[in-house]
């Protein structure tokens, strides 16, 4: 294939975030987001990084999608990057849904446009969303390959024990109600990477996987398969997260409707937006957090403890569902840059042939690393998480069989 450069889209309601990568050598050429789409005063930050130069940023109003796609168009051209070039072999989209119907990526037609739309019911926030940009970009380019690459595809493999919920099983089908799973590009690059690290093939390797960024969740990988996730239905179940409750009795919805007289969109708000880190301290960036509990401050202390109390529930639970364990990795903003948590999380797990080595838990890098010492029966290890350039090596190989 001549052309080789994959431009990679996430699109949400009022956002899009871009980079554009060459796959020759999977180096990253820009990248870039543009808020507030629909508003006055959208803002484009883009970075130029082919060319080293610094980053520009425009505000101004953009009306939609398409006219946010042209801006960032136009600042790709100043580059000879444009969407128009005939290096573009393809545009990869993050696809948050992808239901039961999608194990794999797939190359966007009207078939695949309608599927997605079907789901919406399921993902009522993401799927509109990401549907917008994808129509947007084949408006654009509608010759060229667009690839949906989904969120939800690597929890898939997940067996029936893992994936129904303990409810009547006529109405969880009637109203498609299981557990889906979230992260999983990024639950599926890391576990391959933490395999490459450790020298053995994804097939031979267990890895308990704990993706921690503002949304969080777990899964256990066994021989490169998942086989449990901690999201479910929607990315609210499983661990505590910056805003989100992670597990709780369901009967908190029932009791908040009848005694707390609240609405399901209070509920929905109060769970999503308001709850996790942010609702029981204030704050849901977890420097701001450790700063907190360095001076002292009891309910940031708490909430730590609370969120450190859950991740180790999950990598207790997923141990027992693997049954051997090969390898934990940290990833995302929280686990590939919070020390603290890692410890915390890991602390009292040697039993289970856990430790972390202080020192290699201290040293700051962009690269995979082990952090558990040479003896450890369970690696422990960081691992940058790269989710652009998993849809991206995805779209690739795809369009490249086409
Ligand atoms: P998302 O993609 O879910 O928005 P990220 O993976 O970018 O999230 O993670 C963002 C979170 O990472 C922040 O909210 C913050 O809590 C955490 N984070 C980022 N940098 C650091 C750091 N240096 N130390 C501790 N936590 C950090």
């Amino acid at each position: 294939m001549s052309s080789s450069r994959v431009l990679v889209l996430n699109s949400g309601s009022s956002s899009v975030k871009y980079q554009l990568l060459d796959m020759r050598d999977s180096s990253r050429l820009a990248m870039g987001l543009v808020e507030r789409i629909g508003e006055e005063s959208s803002r484009l930050k883009h970075t130029p990084l082919a060319s080293g130069g610094a980053s520009r940023e425009w505000t101004g109003p953009m009306a939609d999608h398409e006219a946010a796609l042209k801006a960032v168009s136009a600042e790709l051209a100043k580059d000879g990057l444009g969407l128009d070039s005939p290096e573009l072999a393809a545009i990869g989209h993050r696809v948050v849904h992808g239901g039961r119907h999608f194990t794999e990526p797939t190359v966007i037609d009207d078939a695949v446009l309608a599927e997605i739309e079907r789901l919406i019911p399921v993902a009522p926030l993401h799927n509109p969303a990401n549907l917008t940009g994808i129509r947007t970009a084949r408006h654009l380019r509608p010759d060229l390959p667009q690839v949906a690459v989904f969120d939800t595809a690597f929890h898939t493999t997940m067996p029936e024990s893992a994936a129904r919920y303990a409810i009547d099983v006529e109405t969880a089908d009637r109203h498609r109600i299981r557990r889906y799973g979230f992260h999983g590009t990024s639950h599926a690059y890391v576990s391959r990477a933490t395999a490459k690290l450790l020298g053995k093939a994804p097939e031979d390797v267990n890895v308990i996987v704990l993706h921690l960024g503002n949304g969080a969740s777990a899964s256990a990988v066994r021989g490169g398969k998942c086989v449990d996730t901690s999201m479910g239905l929607t990315p609210l179940e499983g661990l505590v997260m910056g805003t989100r409750s992670g597990d709780m009795d369901p009967a908190v919805i029932f009791h908040l409707m009848r005694v707390g007289g609240m609405s399901t969109d209070e509920i929905d708000t109060l769970l999503n937006k308001k709850s996790g880190l942010i609702g029981l301290c204030g704050d849901n960036d977890m420097r701001e957090i450790r700063r907190r509990i360095d001076e002292g401050d009891q309910r940031a202390a708490l909430a730590f403890d609370i969120y450190i109390h859950r991740l180790k529930k999950y990598i207790g639970a997923y141990y027992a569902v693997l049954g051997k364990v090969d390898a934990i990795a940290f990833t995302a903003g929280v686990g590939e840059n919070a020390a603290p948590v890692r410890e915390a999380a890991v602390a009292g797990l040697e039993e289970l042939g856990m430790v972390v080595d202080g020192a290699l838990n201290a040293v700051r890098s962009d690269e995979p690393r082990l952090i558990s010492p040479g003896h450890a029966r369970v690696a422990v290890a960081v691992v940058p998480t790269d989710e652009e350039l998993e849809i991206a090596t995805q779209t690739y190989a795809l369009v490249g069989r086409i």
